[in-house]
């Protein structure tokens, strides 16, 4: 908060508040605000009828609760206001409009920031205890990899293999199911596809992309399954992208950017000529959320550290034909880069013909 000049950070319910404090709080139309000031303790705003859940979820911070018919705004503008010197307010970068302009009509004369100019540096680096809550988000979303080909069955829909699927995340000890690709043949093109009611056909790549929060930690895993054998060209480009993905894992390590990591996936996938194919970034930072800083893209020069953690997914998406995209998440480690996922990328060909 010196360095970014910031006298109070405030954040509302999300994943900051959860990583600064541990709550994972309920976003509704009543304000929950943690009031950091630079100097000083921190307070939480909270409605009455969740005190004991703050309490709870968030030991040792000081709560200032508010009624059903008081304004919740004045109450977090007067606690803010006392802070203010010639410094900023840093407001977290999830914090609803409704809050912001609230409390901006309270406090008309004070400079905002955006919340990141703090927080993006403390989130982006984990501790022990964030690979390892990603460590254990992996193993869960591998052992649901590990019982797909259990539910690929030829005439079956996306939909229905999609419920299967959400039904084993939960069961491997997922919080919730943040979201469920089941893509077969052409709809594997579209990177978010989701799911639909089409059946699943012999002799299709099917793009299998799953995750959601273990313990407030996220999972995201993709790999490619087929029912019986693909044709020549999908099995070509499919040599490309695996070769790709692993180089550019193989390619983390602490000093280089993260936009190197980008170029070598993508070298390798316009050197075997579908460069024009791959229509997305490399990689996203992940944690708390499942998109978050750092991203792996051209353009960003930013210098990988241990502790960083994020996908590697590269893809090649022909439209009309068929997608392919493989995804592991990594940590990057003191000397070089933990695969966190520890299935093989390899394409998992499912036996035709069985009901
Ligand atoms: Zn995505
Ligand atoms: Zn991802
Ligand atoms: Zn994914």
């Amino acid at each position: 908060m010196d360095a970014a000049d910031v006298d109070v950070l405030v954040l509302g319910p999300g994943s900051d508040l959860q990583a600064a404090c541990g709550y994972d709080a309920h976003a509704s139309e009543r304000m929950t605000l943690l009031v950091v000031p630079r100097a000083g303790d921190p307070v939480m705003v909270v409605p009455e009828l969740e005190e004991a859940a703050a309490a709870t979820g968030a030991p040792g911070i000081p709560l200032r609760t508010f009624g059903e018919s008081d304004d919740s705004a004045l109450l977090a503008a007067e606690l803010i206001g006392h802070h203010l010197g010639s410094g900023a307010i840093a407001v977290g970068d999830q914090l609803w409009s409704q809050f912001l302009l609230a409390l901006q009509g309270h406090l008309p004369e004070a400079v905002w920031t955006r919340g990141s100019a703090v927080t993006r540096a403390l989130r982006m680096v984990k501790d022990a205890a964030g690979v390892a809550g990603l460590r254990a988000a992996a193993a869960a979303i591998d052992a649901v990899h590990r019982q797909i080909p259990d539910l690929l069955v030829a005439g079956r829909t996306e939909r229905e293999v999609g419920r299967d699927i959400d039904a084993a995340m939960r069961a491997a000890g997922h919080d919730a199911v943040d979201f469920v690709i089941v893509a077969g043949g052409p709809n594997g093109a579209s990177p978010h596809h989701g799911i639909s009611d089409r059946p699943l056909q012999a002799g299709e790549g099917i793009v299998i992309d799953i995750g959601g929060p273990v313990s407030g930690w996220f999972s995201d895993c993709t790999r490619n399954y087929v029912i019986g054998t693909p044709d020549e060209a999908y099995l070509t480009a499919f040599e490309v992208l695996q070769a790709a993905q692993r180089a550019a894992v193989e390619h983390v390590r602490p000093g280089v950017t993260a936009e190197s990591v980008d170029a070598v996936a993508r070298q390798h996938i316009e050197a075997a000529g579908y460069g024009a194919a791959f229509i997305h970034r490399t990689g996203h930072g992940i944690g708390l959320d499942v998109h978050e800083e750092p991203y792996i893209t051209a353009g960003n020069d930013l210098i990988l550290e241990p502790g960083m953690t994020f996908s590697v997914e590269p893809g090649i998406y022909l439209a009309g034909r068929f997608g392919m995209r493989i995804e592991d998440i990594v940590a990057v480690t003191d000397t070089g880069v933990e695969r966190l996922n520890c299935t093989s990328t390899d394409l998992v060909s499912v036996e035709a013909g069985r009901s």
